[in-house]
């Protein structure tokens, strides 16, 4: 049986070897036949045209360039009639070499999941693997070989308007859900249900300073190696075919025109085989920067630093061949970047057939597919986040889950019966289809709740942005006749996204001041916020009783709340960001270093590294979030205090369901290096395990502790792991830690 499966395993390793050496000599075989301007030509991409129905007339100059092969991919062109009628084109060119077409696929194509920092709420990583599997699925089954997905940019400021796309905060949870992502997305290259990954903003494009969009970051070596570089290591183990770099200055040299960070790092030291595309227009942006003066010395530099493909800048285009004349670019570097993309051509199997993944019928059934729309209320509501659910003023109970025997329900507030706003900012847009009627809005996921056994009322209260308070009348008359009141408030789908970024980050308009005229009807409230980013709402986090984050949730948004309204499914997200008071407290992350002067649990005295105005807490911490249940831990037990380096510690505790009903807990594992030759953080997530408990059930979790858990980058860059004392804390979440011991390190 060993020998069978051994043979087995050499054959597959040699299949894959000879295929790889196939596609080598392809490359070569075709490169040599290119001309320097048919080579260029593999080095641009373009944004493309779309419609509703029937064939389009694409641009004239554009026909010609594809074929002429100037043009080496697209994006922005959805569905096989489009992609086809493109790929007619390049099949018209000499060498017929396909277009590659990309997409921003970022929560779904057609069925759209939750936006990516709401999903990973769910700290579910299969069910994050899933949803890029599904979206891969339906965007390759529509012609697309391409995502710009995942963002993997770490962020600590909620400013920033794109924190929305990404996994949050923190380094560990992020490298875990880049590496599920990119596993989703891209499977094995060349399967029918899998596109590309394209691992982005390369790099530390999360830490523009001020939250500002695109603005400069400035950080030190080490913060670089230890917070932001992790999460895209983690996609390239994952095998990202594809990288993009961004729009930032890393420490005054451009992403885009750095060298350090793609061909030293990314190229060299990681041993990337794939290519780096540009992202839109950033080569030419380098001349804003006042990094170049003018377009060819753009090309250049890019080009130098290993940028491959240039999106939508011209600089390529028009300038490279004139740079290898003038001998300024060598031919080996052209032909460097052309091989990466060529060969990511042929392992997506379009020389062999450039229509492959343009099938109609494929597209028909899966774009179709309702199995998928289950797939996504399921994800849906995992990323919900409860975040309050205490008893009103004169009840037992908490207020949450709602009792289906209610007999009136208030449903108000602006985003109630909004259809596309679930989608959130970079939703996919099909033009043939009609989101007004595909979304689930919350009103309809409440009728589909609870049918005729409850009466609903509904009024809008107010708009979400401007002062008009002119309908908080009829919302108060409204909550007055029911027995619970559901206020959907937030922001709207385009405030968190690119260019997004807000320096208040309060609820928009006057929508706290209708939470608080509802509140004061004295009925019981629900408040839901629909967000793509941690906004600051206090008073309703003080007064209000149940609270619940619903972010932006895509197609399913209405019935994965009523689901969790309603305790079909309890609430099991934890948030990946901190959440702060008052803006002033940003940047805002839970796993800092401390002062010499520490602030003690928030009893902040004069001599303590605080605001004299403020707590340093944030108003919810990273990993936060409650249950309909209640989960006890203990019984934490180490195999051992004292490790050598190449020893583990088997980590053992148990968690016991002690509530009502079944539930999920993302139990969290915490470690603190408590002296280090460069500071350590006081905390620091390096595992976590999502378990599901019935009512009165117990179940053992264990971990394993070993050096890479340990390590860290020492002032040379070194990544190593010091001997010493280690506590090591586990909890519900970062500020709530059940069970804490410690161990020693030894020499
Ligand atoms: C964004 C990228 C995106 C690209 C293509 C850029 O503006 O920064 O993340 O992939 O546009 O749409």
């Amino acid at each position: 049986m060993k020998k069978i499966v051994t043979t087995a395993l050499l054959l597959t390793c040699f299949m894959a070897f000879s295929q790889q050496k196939t596609i080598e000599q392809n490359v070569d075989a075709l490169l040599k036949r290119m001309t320097l301007e048919e080579k260029i030509g593999q080095l641009n991409q373009y944004t493309g045209d779309n419609a509703a129905t029937g064939p389009i007339t694409i641009n004239p100059n554009k026909q010609s360039e594809i074929k002429a092969g100037l043009i080496g991919s697209m994006l922005n062109v959805l569905g096989t009639q489009y992609t086809r009628q493109y790929q007619e084109l390049a099949m018209q060119s000499r060498l017929k070499i396909p277009l590659l077409f990309g997409q921003d696929v970022i929560h779904g194509y057609k069925t759209t999941f939750p936006i990516p920092l709401a999903e990973a709420a769910s700290w579910d990583l299969d069910a994050m693997e899933l949803s890029a599997r599904i979206a891969a699925t339906e965007a390759s089954a529509s012609g697309i070989h391409w995502t710009f997905a995942p963002m993997v940019d770490i962020a600590r400021d909620p400013r920033w308007g794109r924190v929305m796309e990404g996994a949050g905060e923190d380094t560990y949870l992020g490298s875990k859900i880049a590496y599920a992502r990119v596993k989703g997305f891209q499977g094995k290259l060349g399967d029918l249900n899998s596109v590309m990954a394209c691992v982005k903003h390369f790099a530390a494009y999360g830490a523009a300073v001020g939250g500002r969009d695109y603005n400069s970051v400035d950080m030190s070596e080490r913060m670089l190696w230890e917070t932001y570089l992790p999460p895209f290591k983690a996609a390239l183990d994952a095998g990202a075919a594809t990288f993009m770099n961004s729009f930032n200055d890393l420490n005054g040299i451009p992403a885009t025109g750095n060298k350090y960070l793609q061909r030293d790092i990314l190229k060299g030291k990681w041993n990337f085989k794939g290519f780096v595309v540009s992202d839109w227009g950033s080569i030419g942006e380098m001349i804003n920067h006042g990094y170049v003066s003018d377009s060819k010395e753009a090309a250049l530099a890019a080009i130098t630093a290993g940028s491959d493909m240039d999106m939508e800048s011209n600089a390529y285009r028009y300038n490279l061949a004139q740079l290898v004349k003038e001998k300024k670019v060598s031919i080996a570097l052209i032909d460097d970047a052309v091989k990466r993309i060529l060969r990511k051509k042929f392992e997506l199997g379009l020389f062999e057939d450039p229509y492959k993944y343009s099938n109609p019928e494929r597209e028909q059934k899966e774009l179709n597919n309702l199995e998928y729309r289950k797939v996504a209320r399921e994800i849906a509501a995992k990323s919900i986040v409860l975040l309050k659910n205490v008893s009103p003023p004169g009840r037992e109970k908490s207020i949450l889950p709602i009792s289906k025997q209610t007999k009136t329900i208030a449903s108000i507030g602006p985003l109630v019966k909004e259809r596309k706003q679930n989608m959130g900012f970079w939703s996919v847009e099909l033009p043939e289809v009609d989101y007004d009627k595909y979304v689930i809005s919350q009103w309809e996921g409440l009728q589909n709740k609870v049918g005729n056994t409850a009466k609903l009322l509904y009024a809008k209260g107010c708009e979400i942005e401007g002062d008009n308070k002119d309908g908080f009348a009829e919302a108060i008359a409204i909550a007055n006749q029911a027995d619970i009141v559901i206020l959907s408030i937030g922001e709207k789908r385009d405030m968190s996204g690119e260019a997004k970024s807000r320096s208040n980050l309060r609820l928009p308009g006057v929508q706290e001041e209708l939470i608080k005229a509802i509140q004061a009807t004295g009925k019981p409230v629900v408040v839901l916020i629909n967000a793509g980013r941690p906004l600051i709402f206090n008073w309703t986090a003080d007064n209000v009783p149940a609270i619940l984050y619903t972010w932006w949730l895509g197609s399913e948004a209405g019935n994965a709340i009523a689901d969790v309204l309603f305790g079909d499914y309890n609430p099991s997200g934890k948030l990946p960001m901190s959440f702060p008071r008052e803006e002033g407290q940003i940047p805002i992350y839970y796993n800092h270093f401390n002062t010499g002067r520490p602030a003690k649990n928030d009893n902040e005295s004069n001599y303590v590294s605080a605001y004299t105005d403020l707590k340093n807490s944030p108003k919810f911490p990273f990993g936060y979030g409650l249950s309909y249940t209640s989960f006890e831990y203990s019984n934490l037990k180490l195999s051992k205090n004292k490790i050598k380096s190449t020893e583990k510690i088997e980590v053992s505790l148990t968690v016991t369901n002690s509530g009502k009903v079944a539930g999920e807990e993302v139990v969290q594992l915490y470690l603190r290096d408590k002296v280090g030759s460069v500071v350590r953080p006081i905390i620091e997530l390096k595992d976590f395990q999502k378990i599901k408990l019935n009512s009165g059930e117990t179940k053992t979790v264990k971990f394993i502790i070993n050096k890479e858990k340990l390590s860290f980058y020492n002032a040379n860059l070194q990544w190593i792991a010091e001997p010493g004392d280690f506590d090591i804390m586990i909890g519900s979440s970062s500020a709530d830690i059940r069970l804490r011991d410690s161990f020693e390190l030894m020499n």
